[in-house]
């Protein structure tokens, strides 16, 4: 569902998928929207639902899934009607991870990978409050785990209902909206320069690129028309990647997420800034973005780390090999050796 002020028919979607009134709606909603009645007050609460405020500082983990699935389990007399996330990427991952988790045995971290989940989630509906990571339609939900920075990829992780909202999206700081939108613009140069690249990746991402070049590049929108263009961009970055891959920025950013915990979108950045080698018309114009929006991205971020430190980032980023097969193709640990990959991140 699309449109401006289309948050306030959140009740009217949910009403029919009420299971009875001992099985609540969950709302995991961004603690940055606490005290915001604008918001809140518009979040449709009967019998047993209830709010759960997340903290977004930190990305998703595992343990954290778990902790939510337990605490839904004690706490509540039936399975849920329904998990809803509200917020930005992170709250988007938290809902689906939940939902998948209820229905599915053992640990979440059991599920990180390609189609391991094995029974439908319970229904769950995405409402995104900033644009960029197209997490409101993928196929996956990114979760650091023990041992890994990975998605539950599968068929059972996508939203059954998204509301695109864009009036949600007014009060995302500066800083932040850059980052998770260059989160859709990085999406889109992964997708449309990689060897996965196919007909159904090809029209989405190069939908979202002209957005994103319109939205960060040109000086004719209005705030309204940027907002509803990013929520738009980010849905088609999202779509592109669903059937072909990310690439060299993102296997890095995992890498800088799992060990300094640095966050997705602000972590693309830092790196891709670094890919003119293997993106260079992409990188070249996500300077000119950077300069037009005054942003100044952190620097030396990996001068103090020791060379232990260097090697588990490392480890995750050459772990995702189908990012690094999509970028550079089969052959890709002939140029891709931990050595290259060192020197990269001592730029950073
Ligand atoms: P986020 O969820 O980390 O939120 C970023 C910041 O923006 C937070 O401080 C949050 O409180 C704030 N915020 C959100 N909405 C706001 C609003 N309307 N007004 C004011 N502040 C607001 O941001 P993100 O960049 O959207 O998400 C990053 C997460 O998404 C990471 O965990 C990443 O792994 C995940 N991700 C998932 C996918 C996927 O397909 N599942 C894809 C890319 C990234
Ligand atoms: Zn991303």
């Amino acid at each position: 569902m699309f449109g401006r002020g289309s948050f306030n028919q959140l009740g009217d979607i949910l009403e029919p998928k009420r299971l009875n009134t001992k099985a609540p709606f969950i709302f995991y909603v961004d603690e940055v929207f606490k005290g915001n009645a604008w918001l809140t007050s518009r979040i449709p609460l009967s019998y047993n639902d209830k709010v759960i405020y997340v903290s977004s500082d930190q990305e998703p983990k595992t343990s954290q899934i778990d902790a939510l699935v337990e605490e839904i389990i004690l706490t509540q007399k039936e399975m849920p009607s329904g998990i809803i996330g509200i917020g930005g990427g992170c709250l988007l991952d938290i809902a689906k991870a939940v939902s998948i988790m209820l229905t599915n045995e053992g640990k979440s971290e059991d599920y990180q990978g390609w189609d391991l989940v094995k029974k439908p989630a319970i229904y769950h509906l995405g409402v995104p409050t900033i644009s960029g990571t197209g997490a409101e339609v993928s196929r996956t939900t990114i979760l650091t785990g023990p041992e890994r920075k990975l998605g539950i990829n599968s068929d059972y992780t996508p939203f059954d209902q998204v509301i695109l909202d864009p009036e949600l999206t007014a009060n995302v700081p500066k800083d932040q909206w850059f980052y998770t939108g260059m989160d859709c613009y990085v999406h889109c140069i992964e997708s449309l320069n990689g060897t996965y690249l196919n007909a159904f990746s090809k029209s989405y991402g190069e939908k979202a690129f002209e957005l994103c070049k319109e939205i960060f590049l040109s000086d004719t929108l209005s705030k309204e028309e940027s907002q509803d263009k990013l929520m738009m961009a980010s849905w088609h970055g999202g779509m592109s990647i669903a059937y072909s891959q990310v690439g060299v920025a993102h296997a890095m950013s995992y890498g800088l997420g799992y060990l300094l915990g640095t966050k997705h979108g602000i972590g693309n950045c830092i790196v891709f800034d670094h890919l003119e080698e293997y993106y260079p018309d992409g990188v070249a114009l996500f300077k000119q973005m950077k300069e037009k929006h005054d942003i100044q991205l952190p620097q030396g971020i990996c001068a103090n780390l020791s060379d232990d430190e260097f090697d588990i980032m490392i480890d995750v980023a050459l772990s995702l090999e189908p990012l690094w097969e999509n970028a550079i193709g089969k052959n890709w640990k002939k140029t891709i050796t931990r050595e290259k990959l060192k020197s990269l991140y001592q730029k950073m």
